[in-house]
């Protein structure tokens, strides 16, 4: 912990979070692999009060974005805490060396969050699940190529019409891998192709 937040407070932050990551539900009841993170960072004023605090591992804080509307999406992209292990057990869990490590396993495109629809996660890498890309691809194309309204595909699906707007911009799906706010190209096989991919985020945007 190597922030200049008054202890009782630093503690008082960690049992409102249950000492738990709040992006990878990491969860260490001593606290030694927890930071407490200004949501706002204090050097745009952000104040040391519970409400710009938040319970984060120290891999999740590493890679945290310092914007407090950049956060908000850091957190809801949920992440595996057990994916990162390999990561927590290398060494010092913030050291250059684990940053490094990180980067180069995202370079290498090993996917490390959770499995998007149409997928399955194997040894962690993604594995294109048959049945379930088939039917992502055809939401894709039924989108495009029909009238149908998101509300009505959604329920067709099964999904939430957020469920289906995050589905339809997902870049997985074209092979790309993303953690936090990088993007790179990933060792999975696409579900999506570019033009198919491109198409339907036009008629999105209209
Ligand atoms: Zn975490």
């Amino acid at each position: 912990m190597k922030n200049n937040l008054p202890l009782p407070l630093i503690r008082k932050i960690l049992e409102r979070d249950s000492f738990k990551c709040q992006k990878c539900g990491f969860e260490d009841p001593s606290g030694e692999n927890l930071e407490v993170h200004h949501i706002n960072p204090k050097i745009f004023n952000g104040l040391n009060e519970s409400s710009n605090l938040s319970t984060l591992c120290s891999i999740c804080h590493k890679y945290a974005p310092d914007s407090e509307k950049e956060f908000k999406k850091y957190l809801s992209e949920k992440i595996d805490s057990k994916l990162l292990d390999t990561f927590r057990k290398s060494d010092y869990s913030i050291s250059k060396k684990t940053k490094l490590g990180m980067d180069t396993a995202f370079k290498k495109g090993r996917h490390i969050t959770k499995a998007p629809k149409g997928y399955k996660l194997l040894n962690k890498q993604l594995i294109k699940h048959d049945e379930e890309s088939a039917k992502v691809k055809n939401i894709f194309e039924e989108f495009l190529n029909s009238n149908i309204s998101l509300t009505q595909l959604a329920k067709k699906y099964n999904l939430t019409t957020s469920g289906l707007i995050k589905l339809l911009k997902n870049t997985t799906y074209l092979g790309k891998v993303k953690f936090a706010n990088h993007e790179s190209d990933g060792q999975h096989e696409p579900i999506i192709d570019k033009q198919l991919f491109e198409q339907v985020q036009n008629k999105l945007s209209v």
